[in-house]
């Protein structure tokens, strides 16, 4: 099946209501126009580099979709990937979120945030553990950064393995998303549960979950 098929099928089988980001590592500037013309209204990049290169590439188009830094983002890229993204998904410090907001600031750009929860911290160091406690204390710390705007949380958990076995974690981190929201803190909204990927989506639907991030799904395997 085309990408396009692809899309659309999954794009048809969710609700309304949720968001797919899709997440464009290594794929070629054809298969993101391709689904980008199928109505694709968000992409994920994992790279700077490779962001830079497919906006330019793809040209007026690029400005059709919102742009979502979901790969690590290192200080010293933190310039050259303000302008070209809409949201960075992967905020798991207050420095990191302190080092945003001051290149921001120069700048005069409100830049949307999530923060990034590692709910299988065997396989990456990013994120912040799914507790209460550590998420709420970092969201406390970027209600303080007028140029950052935090909206949600975006959980990274295992990539492969039986979906069922992390839908414990999902359940929790969206009770966790709903803590802080009920906590009504200024200049916040969470509104976006990133969660769910191409062998988890459902599970973490079914979850609450109302942004997914799809690679091999939509685009074939890697
Ligand atoms: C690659 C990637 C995805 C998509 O993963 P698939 O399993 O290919 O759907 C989602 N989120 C992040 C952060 C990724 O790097």
């Amino acid at each position: 099946m085309s990408i396009r098929d692809n899309y659309l099928i999954i794009r048809n089988e969710i609700p309304d209501d949720v968001t797919i980001v899709a997440a464009a590592k290594t794929r070629t500037v054809e298969e993101v126009k391709e689904i980008i013309q199928a109505g694709a209204t968000d992409i994920g990049e994992n790279y700077l580099q490779e962001a830079e290169q497919m906006c330019e590439a793809l040209g007026e188009i690029t400005k059709q979709v919102r742009w979502h830094m979901i790969g690590n983002l290192q200080k010293n890229k933190i310039n050259k990937a303000l302008p070209l993204f809409n949201i960075i998904q992967t905020v798991d410090s207050l420095k990191h979120a302190e080092d945003i907001n001051l290149r921001a600031e120069r700048i005069n750009k409100i830049i949307s945030v999530l923060i990034e929860v590692n709910i299988g911290s065997e396989i990456t160091k990013s994120g912040v553990a799914p507790d209460f406690e550590v998420i709420e204390n970092l969201a406390q710390g970027i209600s303080n950064l007028k140029f950052l705007k935090l909206e949600g949380l975006m959980t990274m958990g295992p990539i492969s393995g039986d979906p069922e076995e992390v839908r414990p974690y999902f359940r929790k981190i969206k009770q966790i998303f709903v803590k802080i929201g009920d906590l009504n803190i200024n200049n916040i909204e969470m509104k976006t549960l990133s969660m769910g990927m191409s062998n988890s989506y459902k599970v973490a639907i079914q979850e609450g979950s109302n942004m997914i991030r799809l690679g091999t799904i939509l685009f074939g395997r890697r």
